[in-house]
This record gives structure tokens, C-alpha cells and sequence, in this order.
């Protein structure tokens, strides 16, 4: 029988220890596999504070590296765990391959996966053998008609399935999954998001079924409604309707309800959350070269080649930049770009305007322009994109649709809609700061000189 973890410094599971014991979310996992009726995975919003969210995605080296990094600074952390910004195991590689690492380097913490549990089956051992303490399912519903209201649609391999199908496979998984833990000595929560019209008459029946599985505690979270999502419209359920829920569940399974509602890359205390102020640090190590597969170019959208200021789905070839000594061996000056500073000084060697480097410092060149996939192919389109664009970290475009959005993110590409000069948004990505600068100035003018989206002038 295996030994059941220490759970009293688990913040979430006790709540006692969430005074004095933090948790840290390493936002290795992009993709979903299903599609839920209120997710929408926004990302690189510091003001957004909610599961889904994260201002980076690391891979597992990464990874490995920040926890370190956050551990100098805030020595309070005891659990690692991760939570997105899509589904641990639907980027099963990458988890595993985290856990691993992270149990090499720090074997006394306690780890932590939040999964829709869909994809978790086949690797329940490997989570064992990785040291996995404690897990985390949502299951909104035990009856495949109530949660076939919930789910747009469910990916396995390469099928797609909806509607009750997808509903009655997701449900097999997961109480799979829950026995699966159970027995291996996982400690699992259950979540249950409370949605009104839809499973708020069902809760107790969730509670006990889990309970009878082997749960030990379970979350109901009630709805946050959120911008562009199928359940948008529905309404956030009362205190009062979530404390009945609570009650009628607690009969069977014990209650959380002290839970934050954590972005995918929480870090701190539950009541003292860093995730804003640590944000940078999370950016830094997302753009370090970890050795394995980093992705060292920023591929930019630009009509005349100067200037970012074209829609992704209009580009018919994209620039291709990454770092290069300086010419004559000089680093970037700190002038804040300039029409000089142009395509025809970057090419190859580059004249700096790297905002925050100094001299001696490697300064973005262009190296190249691809042709793009051509349009008319649907989601193909960007999957092919994203295929040419797999040494990239980011894409810059004045403006992007959601689909093609969604597509490069769950490749591990980021879209930032920005403006202003090629090199100096190219300089601030390569350097791991801050793109906000960049956003601001759509359309603004500054000292005379346009530094705007380049469409008036
Ligand atoms: Fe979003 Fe999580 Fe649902 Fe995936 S499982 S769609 S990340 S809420
Ligand atoms: Fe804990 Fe809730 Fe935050 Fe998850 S979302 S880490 S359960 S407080």
C-alpha cells in the first residue's frame, strides 16, 4: 500500500498551511484537449486572475530553472504543480519531462497536476513513479447529458468528439483517472464548476460519487463568466446558491473554500499572490536558450519591411529575426529606434536600438523572409504556419484572428498585436521585456516623428 503524501503544507488541501505555505504553477502545458464552455485561455494578462492565464510559457528546462529562481525569492513555496495554461496531459511529454527534472533537483516538494483527466490514464504510473503527491480533476458532472452542456467539443488522438459521446468519454476517463490516483496513493481534489441551468442541481450526486472513488476533497467553483465563450451569457451563481451547493456536497465529501481561482502561473502565498510582480522573471526564463529545442526567432508581420503594421492573415511573407553581433562589434545604443534603424541597416548586421541593451550586447539582425501558407485552407493554414514557424517564440502583427491565435499558441508560438518599428519591438521581445510599451503606441505620435501602426503616413 503506498504511504499517503504529507497534505498539511499543501495550501489548497489544508487550509490552515495556506497562511504560511505557497505554491508555485509552472505553465508548461499549452494545449487542451477538450474545449470547455467557459475557458477562453487569454494570455499575457497580468489583470486577469484566473485558471487559463499565463504571461509565458516554459518548456520543461525552463521550467526547472524558474522554480529554482522563484525558490531564491520566496522560500515560503512547498508545492510545485501544474495547471496549464491548457491540460498537463495533453502535453504529456513536456509534464513528465518537468516532474522529472524537478524531483531530481528538489525531492522533498510536494507536486501537484490539475487535469480535466482526460488524457491521464495511460500515464497514471509514470505520474507515480515521477512523484506526483497531490492531483486535481474537474469533473463538472457525472451524467453524460448534464456535462454534454458543458463541453464543445473533446479531443482524443485525432478524433473529435461531441456531444453526449465526448461527454460519456470524458466521464470514463475521469473516474478512470480518479481510481487510477486513488490507488497509486494520489491525494485528489475534485473541482466542480457550479453552473447555473446546468449542473447546479447535480453537485450532490458528483460529491458522492467521487467520495465513494476515493476523493478527499472537493472545490465547487462557481462560474466566472467569461468574454467569448459559449456560457458568457450566463449568470455568475449567488454566494448563497454556492453555499447551498457546498452544503448539500459536504454531506459526502469535504468541502475547500478558501480557493483563488490561480492563473496557470500563480506564484506566492494563496492570500499574498506574486504572479504580477514575478511575471518578468517568468518571461526572462520563457526566452532563455535551454538547450533543447529553444525557440531563438521572432517571426514579424510588416508590409514595407520597417515597420509592424500588417494582419497576420494578410502577410504572404514574414520577416525572420533573431540576435547577431553588432556591426563593428559595437552592442545596441538605448535611442529608441528610429526610421534609421530600419531594414537595410538590420540586415545582417543590425545598428542596435535594442531597448534595454548595453553596449557589447548581441543586437537583432534579420535573418531572413518566409513565404507563408497560402490562404483559404482553414485552421490547416496556421497548423502549417506554425510548422514553418517552429524556431520562433513569438509572431508581432498589428492584429490577429482568435483561431490562428489559438492555433500558434498551442504550438508554443505567442501572438503579440503590436506596432511601431520592426527592431524595437523585435529588441524588447529578444530581451525578454515587456511588449506593453509597444501596444500603447498604436496610433500615438511622438516628438513629430510617426510612431504609430504606419497605415496614415
Ligand atoms: Fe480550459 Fe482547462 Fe477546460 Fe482545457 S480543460 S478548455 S484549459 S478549462
Ligand atoms: Fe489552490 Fe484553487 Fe489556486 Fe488551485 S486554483 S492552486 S486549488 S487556490
Amino acid at each position: 500500500m503506498p504511504c499517503t503524501p504529507d497534505t498539511t503544507s499543501h495550501p489548497c488541501f489544508t487550509e490552515k498551511a495556506a497562511q504560511s505555505c505557497g505554491r508555485v504553477h509552472l505553465p508548461v502545458a499549452p494545449k487542451c484537449n477538450v474545449l470547455c464552455g467557459y475557458c477562453n485561455r487569454k494570455y499575457d494578462c497580468v489583470n486577469e486572475s484566473r485558471p487559463g492565464v499565463t504571461s509565458g510559457v516554459l518548456t520543461p528546462a525552463q521550467a526547472a530553472d524558474y522554480l529554482d529562481r522563484v525558490l531564491e525569492r520566496e522560500p515560503a513555496i512547498r508545492v510545485a504543480g501544474i495547471a496549464g495554461p491548457g491540460d498537463p496531459m495533453a502535453n504529456a511529454a513536456a509534464t513528465l519531462e518537468t516532474l522529472r527534472l524537478i524531483r531530481q533537483r528538489h525531492p522533498d516538494m510536494l507536486f501537484c497536476l490539475s487535469s480535466n483527466g482526460l488524457g491521464m490514464p495511460p500515464h497514471l504510473d509514470a505520474l507515480a513513479a515521477n512523484g506526483v503527491t497531490h492531483a486535481t480533476l474537474t469533473i463538472n458532472a457525472v451524467d453524460p447529458d448534464i456535462s454534454a452542456r458543458l463541453y464543445t467539443w473533446v479531443r482524443d488522438g485525432k478524433v473529435v468528439w461531441r456531444g453526449r459521446p465526448a461527454a460519456e468519454l470524458m466521464l470514463e476517463r475521469q473516474l478512470t483517472a480518479l481510481t487510477g490516483l486513488v490507488r497509486r496513493g494520489i491525494v485528489v481534489k475534485v473541482n466542480t464548476i457550479l453552473v447555473p441551468g446546468i449542473n447546479d442541481g447535480h453537485v450532490e450526486q458528483v460529491a458522492e460519487r467521487v467520495a465513494a472513488l476515493g476523493a478527499t476533497l472537493m472545490n465547487i467553483i462557481p462560474l466566472h463568466p467569461t468574454h467569448d465563450t459559449p456560457l458568457a451569457q450566463v449568470a455568475e451563481p449567488s454566494p448563497e446558491a454556492v453555499g447551498e451547493a457546498r452544503r448539500l456536497a459536504g454531506a459526502h465529501i469535504r468541502q475547500m473554500t478558501h480557493c483563488r481561482r490561480c492563473r496557470a502561473d500563480a506564484v506566492g502565498l494563496l492570500h499574498h499572490d506574486r504572479s504580477r510582480e514575478l511575471a518578468p522573471l517568468l518571461r526572462e526564463c520563457a526566452q532563455k536558450d535551454d538547450g533543447a529545442g529553444a525557440r531563438p526567432f521572432v517571426a514579424v508581420a510588416t508590409r514595407e519591411g520597417m515597420l509592424v503594421n500588417q494582419h497576420l492573415g494578410e502577410a504572404t511573407r514574414l520577416q525572420i529575426w533573431g540576435l547577431g553581433p553588432a556591426r563593428g562589434g559595437k552592442g545596441g545604443t538605448t535611442t529608441g529606434g528610429g526610421a534609421a534603424s530600419g531594414l537595410d541597416d538590420a540586415k545582417g548586421t543590425g545598428s542596435g536600438d535594442v531597448p534595454g541593451s548595453t553596449a557589447g550586447m548581441p543586437v537583432p539582425v534579420l535573418l531572413e523572409e518566409r513565404a507563408t501558407p497560402r490562404p483559404g485552407c482553414g485552421p490547416e493554414r496556421w497548423h502549417a504556419l506554425a510548422d514553418m514557424l517552429k524556431d520562433c517564440r513569438a509572431v508581432l502583427t498589428a492584429a490577429c484572428g482568435e483561431s490562428p491565435r489559438a492555433i500558434l499558441r498551442e504550438h508554443g508560438i505567442t501572438v503579440t498585436e503590436c506596432a511601431g518599428i520592426v527592431e524595437d519591438v523585435v529588441g524588447a521581445v529578444l530581451a525578454g521585456l515587456d511588449v506593453n510599451a509597444f501596444r500603447a503606441r498604436k496610433g500615438g505620435v511622438s516628438k513629430g516623428c510617426c510612431r504609430g501602426g504606419g497605415d496614415g503616413c
